[in-house]
């Protein structure tokens, strides 16, 4: 598929006047791939003009080059990866589902295990991760990777419940940071993180339950405060979102992509023709937003910029 392959023009939908500073109604959405059976854990290489994403049940790793459209394997037999992204050093660090842990990548190739059990029992299934800049690692561990084979290996959890965590890779601290929902799945930090959103997706595969962010105070010390909704979001439910410089939240829903002020309004969508599972800020300038939709990979460019620089 060519790498500017339209699925259709002008996505937007417009919910509140403030959106329209962000959409751009010639721009329009692009397939960039298709064919992957269930795309997560966006992250942009601005070094390497590369997206790398995971498609789970197919176990491996995926890239996108952004100087040719090429698309290739990055990692056949990814141990069903899902949640990306990039630490300051611009090392990949990756939530993976059938090895029940968290690794980095290192600049020669190997692999590095960050975490891979608290407490001596193993974890559930990391699902997503953020490295905030002073280099801890944040990742949430819902059991969708052990509930079936499918998305990596159906086994019983170990702990007693599906915690936020916030890994020290300096001396391997692993801290329960949350310990309150029903299914923690993407997060994101505030611009200047302060903040810190994570969702509760424990809506999906159920049909009631929570599907909303909540919002942490982030303290001096890395502990969280707070924990307030600040929207729901349906149809469907929240997985992955990042957070754009001026703080709103461009999340994962059932329709698309929606985009929350950081006090939670909805003020726009862009219409994707199948759900999300994730979404992330790349390109030279940060305004383009990567979508991995159920089967297939699409970019639009916004009048923004991801807050974090990949
Ligand atoms: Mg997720």
């Amino acid at each position: 598929m060519g790498w500017n392959a339209m699925a259709y023009a002008d996505p937007f939908e417009i919910v509140d006047p403030r959106f329209r500073a962000y959409a751009i109604p010639i721009a329009g959405l692009e397939t960039l791939h298709t064919g992957m059976r269930w795309a997560e854990g966006p992250v942009y290489f601005a070094d390497m003009r590369c997206l790398i994403w995971s498609d789970i049940p197919n176990n491996r790793l995926m890239r996108w080059c952004e100087e040719t459209g090429a698309v290739s394997v990055f990692r056949a037999d990814s141990n069903f990866a899902n949640g990306n992204a990039r630490d300051p050093q611009g090392r990949l660090v990756t939530c993976e589902h059938r090895t029940r842990r968290v690794t980095r990548t290192e600049p020669d190739g190997t692999i590095t295990v960050l975490a891979d059990s608290y407490r001596g029992k193993r974890l559930n299934s990391p699902n997503d991760v953020v490295v905030k800049s002073d280099g801890t690692v944040w990742f949430t561990d819902p059991t969708y990777g052990i509930s079936a084979d499918y998305e990596g290996g159906k086994a019983t959890s170990e702990l007693d419940g599906r915690y936020v965590f916030r890994l020290d890779p300096r001396d391997g601290t692993l801290t329960v940071v949350a310990d309150d929902f029903v299914q923690p799945n993407g997060l994101a930090f505030s611009p200047d993180e302060s903040r810190l959103y994570i969702a509760d997706s424990g809506w999906i595969g159920v049909g009631e339950g929570p599907r909303h962010i909540r919002a942490f105070e982030v303290r001096a010390d890395n502990t969280l405060a707070g924990g307030a909704v600040v929207t729901q979001v349906s149809p469907h439910a929240p997985d992955g979102f990042r957070v754009d410089g001026d703080g709103n939240i461009w999340s994962s829903a059932g329709d698309g992509v929606h985009c929350y002020t950081p006090s939670g309004d909805l003020i726009g969508k862009i219409l994707v023709p199948e759900r999300v599972g994730n979404v992330a800020f790349g390109g030279p300038a940060r305004n383009r937003l990567f979508i991995c939709g159920h089967t297939s990979l699409y970019a639009v460019f916004l009048n923004t910029r991801g807050a974090v620089r990949p």
